[in-house]
């Protein structure tokens, strides 16, 4: 391969992947749009109009300001390999006083800073614009900006060490350095997974026992029924930051916690939030967490291998705008990393038709479990409460979701 094949290359997928992104969003808004003034016939008599209507815009609003995010986030791409930006800040960090990883590691930085001032004004548009105007927001710009920090200070806490830890492999450790690097990672992997319930969440959220009550009733009796060992039952005040519902799982093995938002436990009867939470723990107990780790685990290695033969092929370095660094590991690391998702858009379908048959399983386990008719009410309540559409273009959908559109979900519901 020469330089000026892969940058050849590379703007083609670049090219492919932007127009792809915009024709998928223009087909999506457009899909919707037109259906907005018709509830489809399977909801007909579970949302109203009003609801319906409220899911197109909000819709409408979200997809068009992600396609002006994408021309944003390209822009920036471009600037920074051919547009000579990396280069720049390459040569600029050459001449740093500080050994081969504090050059890198400041190269990195600086790469997330520029990458982060870029998304900021999305994120404000999409909590202060978007989500203020359909009602959905609760949270206050102070609050807003105290997460942001948080957010960045946990990121270089945990993300430094690992990228000096990935840096000094790529230096030191010989030839094979991706298998070490992809081990370093796995560990790194485990250790968020510890952190999170413990230490991270609890610096954004306050998480207390679920109370006695009905829904616990239900759900102890659900845990039991499905021998599922957990450490505690919790609520957490989403509400401070937005009128969205959700649940979840944190930790693994037998540290396992269970979390609900209390902005679903205030929407869903006990007999619903006892079908949302079969529907997950069917995930746990088909083994779809530890399918996706062992996949993820798959593609990192293969990745890292991918990046080792790139960090060694100058034409890597040229066709990306760089003159070649090999004692600068990080550069190959940035390009590796900001040029791969352009190469990877096209198999989105691929990922999404995977998870897309996991939650068909986890729905069917919730059917046996607890109730297909309380999970479709469920369902309903959460469509309707986070205006999520229910005419999205199934073209747009294969791309960009990793769950079953709401028809299709709830038909196959109801047929069990
Ligand atoms: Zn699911």
């Amino acid at each position: 391969m020469t330089a000026s094949a892969f940058a050849a290359l590379f703007v083609g997928a670049l090219a492919v992947s932007l127009a792809l992104r915009v024709w998928l969003a223009y087909r999506h808004v457009r899909h919707v749009a037109a259906r907005r003034d018709a509830v489809p016939a399977a909801f007909a008599e579970r949302i109203g109009l009003p609801a319906h209507r409220k899911a197109a815009d909000y819709t409408v609003a979200r997809t068009r300001l992600g396609v002006a995010e994408t021309f944003a986030e390209t822009l920036v791409l471009v600037a920074l390999t051919l547009g000579g930006g990396l280069a720049a800040l390459v040569a600029w960090t050459d001449v740093l006083p500080f050994g081969g990883i504090g050059r890198d590691l400041i190269l990195i930085v600086a790469v997330a800073v520029i990458s982060g001032i870029v998304g900021l004004p999305f994120s404000y548009a999409q909590t202060f614009g978007i989500e203020v105007r359909f009602g959905f927001n609760r949270t206050t710009r102070a609050l807003w900006a105290t997460d942001l920090v948080k957010g960045i200070l946990i990121g270089a806490a945990l993300g430094l060490p690992l990228a000096a830890l990935v840096l000094w492999l790529m230096r030191a450790a010989g030839p094979l350095w991706w298998i070490w690097a992809w081990a370093a990672w796995i560990a790194f992997q485990f250790l968020l997974l510890a952190l999170y319930p413990t230490v991270i969440a609890p610096l954004f959220n306050k998480f207390s026992p679920l109370p006695a009550g009905a829904a616990r009733d239900a759900i102890e009796a659900l845990l039991v029924r499905c021998g599922f060992a957990n450490r505690g039952l919790y609520v957490m005040d989403g509400s401070r930051r937005s009128s969205h519902g959700n649940a979840f799982f944190t930790g693994f093995g037998r540290a396992k916690r269970i979390v609900f938002f209390d902005t679903l436990l205030e929407r869903l009867t006990p007999d619903e939030v006892e079908a949302v939470l079969a529907h997950e723990l069917g995930h746990f107990k088909l083994k779809h967490v530890l399918k996706r780790m062992l996949w993820m685990a798959a593609f990192s290695l293969a990745f890292l291998a991918l990046l080792a033969w790139l960090a060694a092929s100058p034409w890597f370095y040229e066709g990306l705008g760089v003159p070649p660094a090999p004692d600068r590991p990080g550069v190959a690391l940035l390009l590796f990393f900001l040029a791969l998702p352009v190469f990877t858009f096209v198999l989105a379908p691929l990922a999404s038709l995977y998870s897309r048959r996991h939650e068909f399983e986890a729905d069917l386990f919730a059917a046996k479990n607890a109730s297909a008719r309380s999970l479709v009410r469920a369902l309903v309540k959460l469509y309707e409460d986070n205006a999520a559409t229910l005419t999205p273009d199934p073209l747009y959908s294969a791309f960009h979701d990793s769950h079953p559109p709401a028809a299709v979900r709830i038909a196959r519901l109801e047929a069990a």
